[in-house]
């Protein structure tokens, strides 16, 4: 398919936020076109938990996407936290949201099968995503457009360029906007501190071990980091050959997340996950010991393994979200090519969703949309992301486990507070990102 020479919008990358951007500018019935560098869409292993106000997003948008994703996702009503022992350490119960939000837990669903049900959605407009089209240059021109080169020879013209290409983000460095460290404000580079884990799709042996939950999140904390398990269901887009007949519907599909101190190989295999599992993950510790006996806990056995990578995170966000060319033109940041930060508490891919959606309504607000409204955009979007960051650093600081008495106080303390009704309450909004969006004790309008 060839791109037009002259559009409103482009919107360059189809991860989440991207494709939620194009979904609420179709919905507002603004011409656009959507591109991204691959063959086609599939972001590998990475997010696993989508939150209440991604999912009140795009029930705005079409309340039957909301629905079919929670449908093809498993709602977890809580997060467990465990030390190595199993011993319970605290709980998010994301349920205390329940009187203010149809979606009062985290969905555990991956983030294939997220894109590709806003795909389908997309496509049913009659807007397909463009693939195998990479950016490779951006100019100003006169009269109030950028112009985008594309690997495929092909040139675009546009008023409004969304920079939705991920944390390497081309277009932002077109745009020269700096991508700084939330704390010094100096350029995000990398450092020996950074949080360093391998992610995991496993199809775990039956039977599953009891002690592991297919119901919930679970996060167990050791001194080496974090190992979280996230039961996924098996859908169309599960990675690999597991839609043929050798897997059942409800096999023993887990997202494996773990933290760990030294370097993986990129594509961790079986028996590289197996060693650590054996070392600290489920069952490890809780097997020998005469409760662990009584419950029959074994150590789970990794079948097959389908997707695998090694990930490395720092915060980073941008130093604006928007810039103006000479003529008139804009430039709009949106997801990770406007902000980073570690996958505790699941949302990178919310914050993504809803600046795509936000993007889409400061663009479509009026005919011509202004710079008041742009900047007004990128203002309380950037001002949302560092608050996020911050939360996800407090967490992230738990994941990162560690002995001694400090790791153990934080804990402890996370521990008493969780017990309190009210605490449980505001974190569990917080997490939800519903914060963002109107005063706890709403419902949605
Ligand atoms: C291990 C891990 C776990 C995570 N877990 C969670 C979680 O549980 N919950 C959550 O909310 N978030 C999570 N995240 C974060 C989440 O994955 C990202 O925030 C999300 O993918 C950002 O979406 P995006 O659309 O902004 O960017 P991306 O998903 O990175 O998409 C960018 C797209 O742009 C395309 N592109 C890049 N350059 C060009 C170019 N020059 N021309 C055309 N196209 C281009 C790419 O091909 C890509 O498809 C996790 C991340 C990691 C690494």
């Amino acid at each position: 398919m060839s791109l037009p020479l002259n559009v409103d919008v482009v919107i360059v990358g189809a991860g989440p936020s991207g494709l939620a951007c194009a979904l609420a500018l179709a919905q507002r019935k603004v011409p656009f076109v959507i591109v991204d560098a691959l063959s086609e869409g599939h972001n590998g292993s990475r997010a696993v938990l989508m939150q209440a106000n991604a999912l009140e997003a795009l029930e705005a948008l079409h309340p039957s996407l909301a629905s079919e994703l929670v449908a093809a996702g498993t709602p977890s009503a809580g997060l467990h936290t465990v030390d190595i022992f199993e011993r319970p350490l605290f709980k998010v119960h994301m349920s205390a949201n329940a009187p203010y939000t149809r979606y009062p837990f985290s969905l555990l669903i991956a983030q294939h099968d997220v894109e590709r049900l806003m795909r389908t959605y997309l496509s049913r407009g009659g807007n397909d995503v463009q693939w195998k089209k990479r950016v490779t240059d951006v100019k100003e021109t006169d009269g109030g457009r950028y112009e985008l080169a594309f690997e495929s020879g092909e040139k675009v013209k546009a008023r409004y360029v969304v920079a939705a290409d991920g944390s390497k983000s081309t277009i932002r460095t077109f745009a020269n906007i700096r991508y700084l460290d939330p704390t010094t404000n100096a350029p995000a580079e990398p450092s020996p501190n950074d949080l360093s884990f391998v992610v995991a799709d496993v199809l775990f042996a039956s039977p599953l071990p009891p002690n592991i939950p297919r119901d919930a999140l679970r996060m167990m904390i050791a001194p080496e980091g974090v190992f979280l398990t996230a039961p996924l269901k098996i859908n169309h887009s599960t990675p690999s050959d597991t839609t043929s007949s050798n897997v059942s519907p409800d096999g023993n599909l887990f997202r494996l997340y773990i933290g760990v101190p030294t370097t993986p190989p990129s594509r961790p295999d079986a028996a590289y996950l197996q060693d650590i599992i054996n070392a600290r993950g489920p069952g490890s510790h809780l097997k020998d010991t005469r409760e662990g006996k009584e419950k029959g806990v074994t150590v789970p056995k990794i079948e097959r393994v389908l997707d695998s990578g090694r990930y490395r995170t720092r915060p980073a966000l941008a130093e604006r979200y928007v810039t103006r060319s000479k003529s008139g033109a804009y430039i709009l940041l949106v997801g990770d090519a406007a902000h980073k930060h570690g996958p505790a508490g699941g949302q990178g891919m919310n914050l993504g969703i809803c600046d795509g959606c936000a993007a889409a309504d400061a663009i479509s607000s009026s005919p011509l949309s202004s710079d008041s409204t742009l900047d007004a955009y990128s203002t309380a979007r950037r001002s949302i992301a560092a608050k996020v960051i911050a939360m996800v650093e407090n967490m992230t600081a738990v994941e990162r486990g560690g002995s001694g008495w400090v790791p153990w106080l934080r804990v402890s303390c996370l521990g008493l507070a969780f017990r309190l009704p009210f605490v449980n309450s505001l974190i569990a909004w917080q997490v939800s990102g519903l914060v963002y969006v109107r005063p706890k004790g709403q419902a949605k309008a």
